[in-house]
């Protein structure tokens, strides 16, 4: 499969790419890496966790049922974020990666109820040493964010 860079547009092997940790072999730009790929390279193991949430849209923002489908479909993932449990190294680690695929992981209700119950499943699994890693990068937060305010309460309550 043939993809295009994001800066020079030159046209790359999607498989090169990847081998190349999404940076360009012609021009040096790190490309958007799928959370996917990127916890593939960063653990032994993985498991998704809180992957069931539903849509939700508490102010009816213009289009954003539309736009959250079309984001689905082009990410191949359900939501801004990827949250789940694996091994670093063989520690066990709570882990949340951003989707850039998904609305750029720009934060809604549904990522501010993942990142919640991620920590909140490790806090209470704390005794058997498992550590939370984070890896963001994103745009941030959606409207519907501040109108629920789950996007700061998860990450006040943490930290
Ligand atoms: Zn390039």
């Amino acid at each position: 499969m043939i993809v295009k860079c994001n800066k020079c547009k030159e046209e790359i092997n999607k498989e090169d790419l990847e081998k190349n940790y999404y940076i360009c072999p012609l021009c040096g730009k790190l490309n958007r890496m799928p959370a996917k790929n990127r916890l593939q390279m960063l653990t032994e193991k993985f498991d998704v966790m809180f992957n069931d949430q539903e849509f939700t849209d508490p102010i009816d923002f213009p289009s954003y049922k539309e736009k959250y489908e079309s984001a689905r479909e082009k990410s191949g993932e359900t939501e801004g974020v990827v949250c789940g449990r694996g091994t670093i190294g063989g520690n066990d680690t709570c882990i949340f990666i951003m989707e850039p695929n998904f609305m750029m992981g720009s934060m809604g209700t549904v990522v501010g109820d993942r990142i919640t119950a991620l920590f909140e499943y490790k806090e209470q699994t704390s005794g058997y040493r498992i550590y939370s890693f984070r890896w963001c990068k994103n745009a941030g937060g959606r409207t519907v964010t501040y109108a629920d305010g789950k996007g700061f309460s998860s990450s006040q309550k943490t930290q």
